[in-house]
């Protein structure tokens, strides 16, 4: 990371409460070194009932843009100058731009799923799909999928079923898409749901440092051979489910890739420069696996 400031240096950063744990200012101040940009990355704990001053302050002090984490993704639409038309319909920011002086939303979590996912297409073409988890992640992984690919049927599994009803009506009025059906966490029918599917998607921080032990349950009898299994948690990068899933000969997809390519689709608006992603990402490695 850069050692000297100047008065031109450009601040960019992170908001949420609590801030826990984050690789974004490593990723995005190791992106300025390496595009030799003079921008450093600082996280800014803002609480829920700070949103709207810490936004007026943002604006104040010239801060050029920022990541949007938990709380924030969905309540921070209001107080938006304007949101892409793609943020908008999965209805969570996690980039904001500050252009001289008005605050633009974006969602570059749909760049690293389908960065992820793409390479896959012809195999979840026509496919069932399961998707566990129904928060901020689900929402771009289950848009990605019905904009840029065609699944036969989308699952949603959630702990708390309501929350993925909700999800499958908004997917359904926002994008008239109506092949959803949901499902709680523990029902029996569950295992044939999840063998049933090419692609199953975890969308929860189960599995994440420091519970790294931690696995649903229901998924852990559920893999079969050639599925294809993407674990949106990245650290560790090698999650319990995906050794259980790669032990039986599933296709395994982690949230590294994923968390690099959000990251440098935000550095993009930000600075409009483009990082090396390969580069970018065997850096971040080095600091995970450390
Ligand atoms: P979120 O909006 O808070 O949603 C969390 C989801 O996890 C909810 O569906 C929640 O279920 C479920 N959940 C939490 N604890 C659970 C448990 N013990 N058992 C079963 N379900 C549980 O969070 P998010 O932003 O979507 O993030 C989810 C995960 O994805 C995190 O690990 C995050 O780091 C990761 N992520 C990674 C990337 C990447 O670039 N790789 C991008 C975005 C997110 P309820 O609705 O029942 O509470």
């Amino acid at each position: 990371m850069k050692d000297t400031f100047h008065l031109n240096t450009k601040i960019i950063g992170l908001i949420g409460h609590p801030i826990k744990q984050t690789y974004s200012p490593f990723i995005h101040n190791v992106a300025a070194q390496m595009k030799n940009l003079d921008y450093i990355y600082l996280p800014f704990d803002v609480p829920t009932a700070n949103l709207r001053n810490a936004l007026r302050g943002m604006i104040a002090l010239n801060i050029k843009g920022f990541n949007v984490t938990i709380p924030h993704k969905e309540n921070i639409v209001q107080f938006l100058n304007n949101v892409s038309e793609e943020a908008s319909i999965i209805g969570s920011i996690n980039t904001v731009v500050n252009e001289m002086g008005k605050l633009n939303g974006y969602n570059t979590d749909v760049d690293g799923a389908l960065a992820t996912l793409i390479p896959y297409k012809n195999e979840i073409n026509g496919m069932d799909i399961c998707v566990v988890g129904a928060g901020g992640g689900a929402r771009a992984v289950i848009y990605a999928l019905i904009r840029y690919f065609k699944p036969k049927k989308i699952f949603i599994i959630n702990r708390t079923e309501q929350r993925a009803e909700a999800l499958k009506n908004y997917f359904s009025a926002k994008m008239k898409y109506t092949s959803i059906k949901t499902r709680e966490l523990f029902p029996p029918d569950l295992v044939k749901i999840f063998k049933d599917s090419k692609l199953i998607v975890n969308a929860t921080s189960v599995g994440m440092f420091p519970d790294s032990d931690d696995i649903i349950t229901s998924l852990s009898d559920s893999f079969v051979k050639d599925q294809l299994v993407f674990d949106l948690v990245y650290n560790p990068p090698e999650t319990k489910l995906l050794q259980l899933a790669a032990s039986n000969g599933a296709i395994v997809l982690d949230g590294v890739k994923m968390l690099v390519h959000q990251a440098a689709k935000s550095f993009e608006l930000w600075t409009g420069e483009k990082v090396p992603i390969d580069e970018l990402q065997r850096s971040l490695m080095m600091v995970i696996k450390n």
